[in-house]
């Protein structure tokens, strides 16, 4: 008898709907928990009822966090999924749209909550690169010499 080749799917890629009311970070958390998911490209657009982002001060080493009620579109929101101290994490940026058609945004942060939102994610072949604190900038980053082709 010919025993079955398992295959893992991989490479996936796919888009979502995000749930209404709840947080933009932690849907893309959870589709990435619901499907396995450890290394990814993401894309999103839709609408949330409000934003919080971070801008990274470079000289103090921190975010300053920003927080500001809506209704705003979610013009631009993209981000990756790799390593974070063991777990998978999502790094995103968001551009939010207001009612006069102005723009604003940064570094995604929590609680952005959702309207409507449409993601679409791209899994990515290989291991994903594991970040670690980089004394130059403070940040989280992947190490140098990362590059996109690692199996
Ligand atoms: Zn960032």
């Amino acid at each position: 008898m010919q025993k079955a080749k398992k295959t893992k799917p991989s490479q996936r890629s796919f888009l979502a709907p995000l749930r209404f009311g709840h947080d933009l970070l932690e849907e893309v958390m959870r589709i990435i928990q619901e499907q396995g998911i450890q290394h990814a490209s993401i894309s999103i657009i839709g609408a949330v009822t409000g934003a919080t982002f971070g801008y990274y001060d470079q000289e103090a080493h921190e975010y300053l966090t920003i927080k500001r009620e809506g209704p705003f579109e979610v013009l631009s929101c993209t981000g990756n999924v790799t390593f974070k101290q063991g777990s998978p994490f999502v790094h995103a940026h968001a551009l939010f749209g207001d009612r006069s058609g102005g723009a604003f945004g940064g570094h995604l942060m929590s609680p952005s909550i959702i309207f409507a939102a449409e993601i679409y994610m791209q899994e990515l072949s290989g291991r994903p690169p594991e970040r670690i604190q980089d004394p130059a900038t403070g940040l989280y980053l992947w190490p140098q010499g990362t590059t996109a082709q690692r199996s």
